[in-house]
């Protein structure tokens, strides 16, 4: 029995060598993932964690026509509230219709719940979700309470399936067995692939002809012909409707036909999936579970090739996916015709930028590509913080590592140590993940968001506008200046005359 056949993903901590708490050089935290000493890394204290249940309702609440049941406590779904708002904000971005808020459910887990099961209250919540709202799916999310008293979360919903119209996905998110929110990601992509199909159905995606029919070749034809030039592009929460606009204009310069899944997409646009001739993903932490998937039971190839994050790592993804079709040559005289534009856009720029110290926080493949990057054009890269490592990721380290070999490593997503490190080091800028810049504004540093579903950040269009924002938080940081002069931060003065990683352990 694999991964795929089992009830229950395994979770990332599980299936490859991870690290969340470690500070030293890039070489450093690869030797400490290849010697074993990767399970020896922990700290004395942990401020707090995402949980990773939070992440996957992310994703399951941008799919089309979904009803989402919250299976745990009331308060596992308190997020849900804020979802209805940022899916429109993705799905005008994207070019669909806004939704009216959808009422979410609870199986609302009480304590004698947690002593009886709550099995039964999870089948009548299908039941009515099923019966009220007449959903395309039903996304079950099985939250730390059930996987804790054992609710076979499973079979509940495989029986559900046989008395309801809707499709019925289990998405199990025991956010305490991983100390890795990406887990979330599988999680999301094992409850798709458990139950629903990805393979085109007769007279709802084609019109299955007799063989004898005189239109059958030609129809044939076309439908082959059609799969041999498309490309899957795999998106996420942090990848917004304007980087999928840049990479499908790329490749549609390539003559490639693109599909984007699985964020705002449907039951019906699923089905499509295997009739692709090559999934590609833009970072392995996303989605390399679904990828080998789709590779084992369709038989898909698939392209893992980093970030396309500035001109060199965008020619380099360009040309994985233009090798799968035999149009290396196209690429190269594509991306020559696009860094010309985008170098020219960026110049007057780039005096604003060379020589500042920046500081990066945020996910591995993201942090490790942009580094590089942001070196190559000039700014003095201090240090890395990872939101976690895992091996998937280790040809961007290795980048990372060869280019930077200086630059100090950190792996920590913890608020404590981030701003002990700002305080310490004082960086000119921060290029941060979301969620940190109340954080940061209250140190006085300026900083910009690593990523943003609101604007662009891969390829040509996105070098120049996180650029252009770069060269603008630097020019005027009075806010954070500001801010910094009439606040605290809720930590002692004696915690930042400490190592900022004065609390890691092996
Ligand atoms: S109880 Fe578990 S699933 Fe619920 S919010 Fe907390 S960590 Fe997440």
């Amino acid at each position: 029995m694999n991964y795929f056949d089992q009830k229950i993903q395994p979770v990332r901590d599980q299936r490859l060598t991870i690290i969340d708490s470690f500070c030293g050089g890039g070489c450093d935290l690869l030797d400490c993932a290849r010697s074993g000493c990767a399970l020896r890394q922990n700290r004395r204290f942990w401020q707090a964690n995402a949980c990773q249940m939070a992440l996957t309702i992310m994703m399951a609440s941008t799919v089309e026509n979904a009803q989402i049941i919250m299976h745990g406590p009331i308060g596992c779904g308190q997020q849900m509230n804020g979802l209805v708002a940022q899916g429109n904000r993705g799905r005008v971005s994207r070019g669909l219709p806004m939704i009216a808020p959808r009422p979410w459910l609870s199986t609302n887990l009480k304590e004698s719940d947690v002593i009886g099961g709550g099995e039964q209250k999870l089948r009548e919540a299908i039941e009515f979700a099923d019966r009220e709202y007449r959903p395309e799916i039903i996304f079950v999310i099985s939250t730390c309470a059930p996987n804790i008293i054992g609710d076979d979360v499973e079979e509940v919903v495989c029986r559900a399936q046989e008395t309801t119209a809707a499709t019925v996905v289990g998405l199990h998110c025991p956010g305490f067995k991983s100390r890795v929110v990406a887990s979330a990601y599988d999680a999301f992509y094992h409850g798709l692939l458990r139950h629903l199909k990805f393979e085109p159905e007769p007279y709802k995606d084609f019109l299955p002809l007799d063989e004898n029919n005189p239109e059958y070749e030609r129809t044939m034809h076309r439908f082959q012909f059609e799969k041999r030039r498309t490309v899957n592009i795999f998106n996420a929460t942090s990848i917004g409707a304007q980087d999928e606009q840049e990479l499908t204009r790329l490749l549609e310069a390539l003559g490639l036909k693109v599909r984007i899944f699985a964020e705002y997409s449907s039951l019906d646009k699923m089905r499509m999936i295997s009739h692709a001739a090559l999934n590609v993903s833009m970072c392995n932490v996303h989605d390399d579970y679904m990828l080998s998937f789709l590779k084992e039971k369709y038989g898909m190839p698939y392209v893992i090739a980093g970030m396309p994050l500035g001109v060199k790592a965008t020619r380099e993804w360009l040309l994985a996916i233009a090798k799968h079709f035999g149009l290396e040559e196209q690429a190269n005289r594509l991306a020559d015709a696009e860094e010309a534009r985008v170098n020219e856009a960026i110049e007057p720029f780039l005096p604003k930028l060379r020589g500042k110290r920046v500081l990066l926080c945020g996910g591995i493949v993201r942090v490790g590509v942009e580094a590089v990057m942001l070196s190559e054009l000039g700014m003095d890269v201090i240090g890395a913080r990872l939101y976690h490592y895992d091996t998937g990721a280790d040809p961007i380290i290795e980048d990372m590592a060869d280019n930077l070999p200086d630059m100090q490593v950190a792996v920590s997503n913890q608020i404590f140590e981030l701003v002990n490190q700002v305080n310490t080091y004082k960086p000119d800028l921060m290029v941060s993940h979301a969620g940190t810049h109340g954080w940061l504004a209250r140190t006085g540093v300026p900083s910009v968001q690593l990523f943003n579903a609101m604007e662009s950040r891969f390829a040509y269009n996105g070098l120049f506008t996180i650029i252009s924002r770069m060269a603008l938080a630097l020019e005027n940081p009075s806010y954070e200046k500001r801010l910094a002069a009439h606040t605290r931060l809720p930590y002692k003065e004696s915690w930042y005359e400490k190592n900022p990683f004065s609390y890691l352990k092996s």
